[in-house]
C-alpha cells in the first residue's frame, strides 16, 4: 500500500496544525510522499502566507521608498510566521539563510510566481526537517511550458525517476519550473494538483487530500443544518456538483489521478477519525441515499423565445445560439418545448448585453414573443442512484409543491445522473431544504 498525502494551508497554519499533520503522517508508514501547501489562515480574518507573499513582491518591486519600507515590515511578518512554527515544534532549524536569499530575490525582481512559490517551499523545508524525510524541490520535478501551461509528460517522466530513488519525500505543492529555469505556479489552490501528479508518478494506491472539512457534504451547511457527509462519489458526480459551486478540491487535480485509476480521499486534519469522502471512477457500492448531493447557484436569467411552428424551422436554435455567442455569453442550460426554447445565462452578463441580445434574436429568427426573466436559481440534484430508482423526479416535485416552491424549469441531463431545477432566487434555500429532507432526513 502506497499513499500520497497532501496537506492544505489550514492544515499547516501554525505549529499545532503542523504537529497534527505530522502525527497523521507518522501514524501510517504507507504515507510516504508528502505534499504541503503554504500556511493558511489560523483564524477567520487572518492572512494566508501566499497572499502576503504576493503583496510583498508587489511592494518590493514598486520602486519607491515607502513601498520598500512596507515590504520589509511585511516580509518580517512572514518570517515570524515560519519562526513561530519552528519554535512551536521545538526544532533546531534556522531558515535565516533561506530568508536572506528570498529577500534579495524579491528586491531584484525574480518574478511573482517565484515569490508566491516560497510559501510552499518553506513549509516543505520545515516538514522535511521535522519528519527527517528527504526534501525534493518541486522546481526539479514539475515542469511547465514556456507559455505557462503545465507539461504533464515531462513532469511524469522526470518525477517518476527522481522519486524512485527515494523511499519517502516531501515535495512542496503549487509550483514547478519553465524551460528557462524560472519558477511558474499553478492557479490558486494548485497544491492539490501537485499532490495528484505525485500520486500518479509513484503509482500510489490512494491520494489522501487532508483539509479542514470531513469531505463533501450532501448539501451546503449554510443552508441545511448539519448535512450528512458523502462517503463515496464518482468523478462524474463530483464534476456536476463542483460546477454548481460545491468546491473542496482544485478541478485540475482530478485528471492525473483519474487517468491512472487512483482514488482521492478527502480527509479532515482536525478530525482524522472521520472517514471523509472517497472519489472514485465508478463504484458498485450502493449509495446510501438516492441522491449523492445537491448544489446550486443563484442569479441566473432566462430568455424564453416563442414562435409558432418553431419546430419545423431548420436552423432556428443555431441562429438563436449564434446571437449569444456573438455577444460573448456562455449558456448554462437550454430546455426546449415544441414552439418554445429557454436559455439560461448568468444574469449579470446578460443584463450588460440585454438590448443587443433581444434585438439580435428578433433580427435572427423573427419570434412571436421574447420574454426575459431574472433572479432565478439553478439547483442540481445529483446521484448515480437516481437511474435505478423510479419516481425520483416525482418525489422532487411533490416535495417542492409541499414547500410552496414554484418550479420554473426542469432539465434532466441525458446521463440520468442529475436533474437541474430552476426556481426563483427567493425560493432557493427552501427548495434545497425540501429536497434534502425528502431524500435524506426522511430516510434516516
Ligand atoms: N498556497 C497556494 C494558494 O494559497 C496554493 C495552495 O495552497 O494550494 O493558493
Amino acid at each position: 500500500m502506497l499513499k500520497v498525502v497532501k496537506f492544505g494551508g489550514s492544515s499547516l497554519a501554525d505549529a499545532d496544525q503542523f504537529q497534527k499533520a505530522c502525527d497523521i503522517i507518522n501514524e501510517d508508514e504507507n504515507r510516504r510522499y508528502i505534499v504541503p501547501s503554504a500556511p493558511g489562515k489560523r483564524f477567520s480574518d487572518d492572512r494566508k502566507v501566499t497572499d502576503m507573499l504576493y503583496e510583498s513582491y508587489y511592494l518590493a518591486t514598486a520602486g519607491d521608498e515607502a513601498s520598500t519600507k512596507l515590504f520589509h515590515s511585511l516580509f518580517d511578518q512572514i518570517k515570524e510566521r515560519y519562526q513561530s512554527i519552528i519554535d512551536g515544534l521545538y526544532m533546531d532549524l534556522s531558515l535565516e539563510e533561506e530568508f536572506d536569499t528570498i529577500e534579495a530575490d524579491f528586491l531584484s525582481g525574480r518574478g511573482e510566481a517565484y515569490a508566491a512559490s516560497r510559501g510552499e517551499y518553506l513549509s516543505g523545508k520545515i516538514l522535511a526537517s521535522y519528519l527527517n524525510v528527504p526534501f525534493v524541490d518541486a522546481a526539479d520535478v514539475v515542469y511547465f511550458h514556456e507559455d505557462g501551461k503545465f507539461d504533464p509528460s515531462l513532469t511524469d517522466e522526470v518525477m517518476s525517476l527522481r522519486l524512485e530513488e527515494t523511499y519517502r519525500a516531501v515535495i512542496p505543492g503549487f509550483y514547478g519550473r519553465k524551460p528557462d529555469g524560472s519558477i511558474e505556479t499553478f492557479s490558486r489552490g494548485g497544491s492539490d494538483i501537485t499532490g495528484s501528479i505525485v500520486a500518479r508518478a509513484v503509482h500510489a494506491d490512494i491520494y489522501e487530500n487532508w483539509t479542514d472539512v470531513s469531505g463533501f457534504l450532501v448539501a451546503d451547511p449554510n443552508i441545511v443544518h448539519h448535512p450528512k457527509a458523502i462517503d463515496s462519489i464518482t468523478y462524474r458526480e463530483l464534476r456536476e456538483l463542483s460546477y454548481m459551486g460545491a468546491t473542496v478540491l482544485h478541478e485540475a487535480a482530478i485528471f492525473p489521478v483519474r487517468e491512472a485509476g487512483i482514488p482521492i480521499q478527502i480527509r479532515n486534519t482536525d478530525r482524522p477519525q472521520d472517514p471523509g469522502t472517497l472519489i472514485v471512477e465508478s463504484t458498485k457500492q450502493k449509495p446510501r441515499f438516492v441522491l449523492t448531493g445537491i448544489a446550486g447557484k443563484k442569479d441566473f436569467a432566462s430568455v424564453t423565445i416563442e414562435k409558432e411552428m418553431m419546430n419545423s424551422e431548420i436552423g432556428f436554435c443555431r441562429k438563436v445560439l449564434q446571437v449569444f455567442e456573438d455577444n460573448g455569453l456562455s449558456i448554462e442550460h437550454m430546455p426546449s418545448g415544441i414552439d418554445t426554447m429557454s436559455i439560461f445565462v448568468h444574469q449579470e452578463e446578460l443584463l450588460a448585453k440585454r438590448t443587443e441580445v433581444i434585438d439580435g434574436i428578433y433580427e435572427a429568427v423573427n419570434p412571436d414573443v421574447v420574454d426575459l426573466e431574472t433572479d432565478q436559481s439553478l439547483i442540481a440534484v445529483v446521484g448515480r442512484g437516481m437511474r435505478e430508482n423510479r419516481g425520483t423526479s416525482g418525489r422532487i416535485f411533490s416535495a417542492l409543491a409541499h414547500a410552496n416552491v414554484n418550479v420554473n424549469m426542469i432539465d434532466q441531463g441525458s446521463s440520468e445522473l442529475n436533474i437541474i431545477i430552476g426556481v426563483k432566487n427567493q425560493d432557493f434555500e427552501t427548495a434545497i431544504r425540501a429536497i434534502y429532507d425528502i431524500f435524506v432526513t426522511t430516510q434516516l
